[in-house]
């Protein structure tokens, strides 16, 4: 055991051989940065959005989301009923037949190339508010997230009059209300990765986001609000897993789109069996990020280190296991620590945080026990000696060496800033371990020659497969899994195909 964190709750104390902090002086050293909060206006209380109307839940019911950094209460939000659900659905059926089904693509268009535009307008506010009820460092919201988000509605507005090139003449119907569930890690882009083609093709929507990060998906309907959308075009329900299950049981939905856990995927699978719903399953992942000793090895380190300590690890196609070609395991190694060393992790506000705050005590506690397991199976644990803020929920950057493939920590989905490291000596053998999962997300090969990055593509059972890069996303490029990471695209042109019906 290695970890040399002070303060971390359950975590243990200094001094232990494998820990690592180099000392760079003050070299690393930043005054305080933090983006203020002060212009944002949270509301103390959020209804749900139905029919174009904030509408308050039936079951009088609320919840509070709360600030991951701080575990302070930013909010009260509508705990949305079956009742509420059927309230929205029905909205979004009479949206579909009055309005949206009817209207010229590129009305439509317009609506969604206007949403993307106020998007852009608001953005500092939205990544604040990603920010405070996620946890992630605001560089990533503000950066990332955000303007992501915006490109989603732009693209999308693009496709909403060229429908008929996208599917080489034919005719492409929309299937009617879409209900679409998200999870918590990327609130606000999966709100846009989901809203945006599913307008563009002519649906209607009911969106139900994560219990513990609702804000921005709240204020995307404000904006869609402003934006003058037809009632009931989109509408958002808030409330946590009986909420989703109220969508996907309600007999007048016609397409479900889902991101999140492969077991919540696998009991929609069952739910929507046998009924006429489309269903779309983007779920979890335990990619490997492959370096060739011929690589740009110190390319390939921030590859890796954006591949699974970006928002802190909660991303569903993270680099969480890294395959090093045997020849070049010590010197990754070295460079690794060297390049963890500089990362600051504290105030998701400060500009300067590379690791936030771990999303709730219960994704931290799932963390820390799959870590915990990967030290009692033998693995040697390496984490960053980094001071550990007193209030909130946090994990440092760590890396496991010594893992074989059956550890829980090489096989499970970590879903943290936790990577865990194995070898090997030849392409074939990189190939088998990659895909000796059940997963089948993304991938990463590093190496310095093309035919080598097309070799292994054909051969990984993933989704995406980044070459010399990692986390590299584009609206107009498909994503979605192999095996049980789900089935069906997001994006691209492929994307549309999951909300139309093709003549
Ligand atoms: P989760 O527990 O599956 O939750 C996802 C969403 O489903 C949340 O809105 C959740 O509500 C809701 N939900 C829970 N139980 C439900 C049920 N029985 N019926 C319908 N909806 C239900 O996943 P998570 O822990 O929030 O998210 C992390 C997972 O998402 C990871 O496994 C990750 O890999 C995956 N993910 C995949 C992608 C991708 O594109 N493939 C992208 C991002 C994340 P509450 O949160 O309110 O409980
Ligand atoms: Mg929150």
């Amino acid at each position: 055991m290695s970890d040399i964190t002070k303060g971390a709750p359950g975590v243990p104390q200094a001094g232990t051989p494998a820990s690592f902090a180099l000392d760079f002086g003050k070299a690393w050293e930043y005054a305080p940065a933090p983006e203020s909060p002060d212009h944002v206006k949270i509301a103390p209380k959020y209804e749900l959005f139905i029919g174009g109307k904030w509408t308050a839940p039936q079951s009088k019911k609320y919840f509070d989301t709360v600030n991951p950094a701080t575990e302070q209460k930013l909010a009260e939000v509508a705990e949305a009923s079956a009742a509420d659900v059927d309230a929205a659905v029905v909205a979004a059926r009479t949206a579909f037949e009055k309005y949206w089904a009817k209207m010229p693509g590129k009305e439509r268009a317009k609506y969604i190339f206007r949403i993307a535009r106020a998007i852009q307008e608001k953005a500092r506010e939205l990544a604040i508010v990603e920010t405070m009820d996620g946890g992630k460092p605001i560089k990533e919201s503000r950066d990332f997230d955000i303007p992501t988000a915006a490109a989603h509605f732009f693209y999308h507005a693009g496709w909403a009059d060229k429908l008929e090139y996208a599917f080489h003449g034919r005719k492409a119907r929309p299937l009617g209300v879409a209900g679409q569930i998200i999870p918590w890690n990327f609130p606000f882009l999966m709100a846009a990765w989901k809203i945006a083609p599913a307008l563009a093709c002519g649906n209607t929507v009911v969106l139900k986001p994560a219990e513990t990060t609702p804000l921005t998906a709240l204020l995307l309907a404000q904006i869609i609000e402003e934006c003058e959308l037809p009632p009931g075009v989109v509408n958002i329900v808030t409330g946590a897993g009986a909420t989703g299950a109220a969508l996907v049981d309600h007999p007048g939905i016609d397409k479900i789109a889902f991101t999140g856990s492969t077991a919540v995927g696998k009991r929609i699978q069952r739910a929507v069996a046998g009924t006429k719903k489309r269903l779309t399953l983007e779920l979890g992942g335990k990619a490997a990020n492959i370096v060739f000793a011929d690589a740009p090895i110190d390319q390939a380190i921030e590859g890796i280190v954006s591949g699974i300590f970006f928002n802190q690890g909660h991303v569903c196609c993270a680099g969480s296991r890294l395959l090093l070609e045997e020849s070049v395991h010590d010197v990754v190694i070295r460079k690794l620590k060297d390049r963890m060393a500089t990362m600051r992790l504290g105030d998701p506000l400060d500009k300067n945080t590379d690791i936030g705050a771990i999303n709730s005590k219960a994704q931290l506690e799932r963390i820390k026990e799959l870590v915990a397991s990967g030290e009692l199976e033998g693995a040697e644990r390496h984490s960053l000696a980094c001071t550990i803020p007193e209030k909130g929920y946090w994990f440092p950057p760590t890396f496991f060496t010594n893992a074989g493939q059956a550890f829980r920590i090489a096989r499970e989905e970590i879903f943290g800033p936790v990577l865990t490291i194995m070898t090997f000596r030849t392409p074939d053998e990189a190939i088998e371990k990659a895909n000796n999962t059940m997963y089948g997300l993304s991938a990463g090969v590093w190496t310095d020659k093309g035919s080598k990055i097309f070799h292994m593509a054909t051969q990984l059972k993933a989704g995406v497969v980044w070459g010399d890069t990692f986390n590299k996303f584009d609206p107009s490029s498909p994503f979605g899994g192999f095996k049980e990471s789900g089935f069906g695209r997001e994006g691209g042109r492929q994307g549309l195909g999951a909300y139309v019906e093709v003549e």
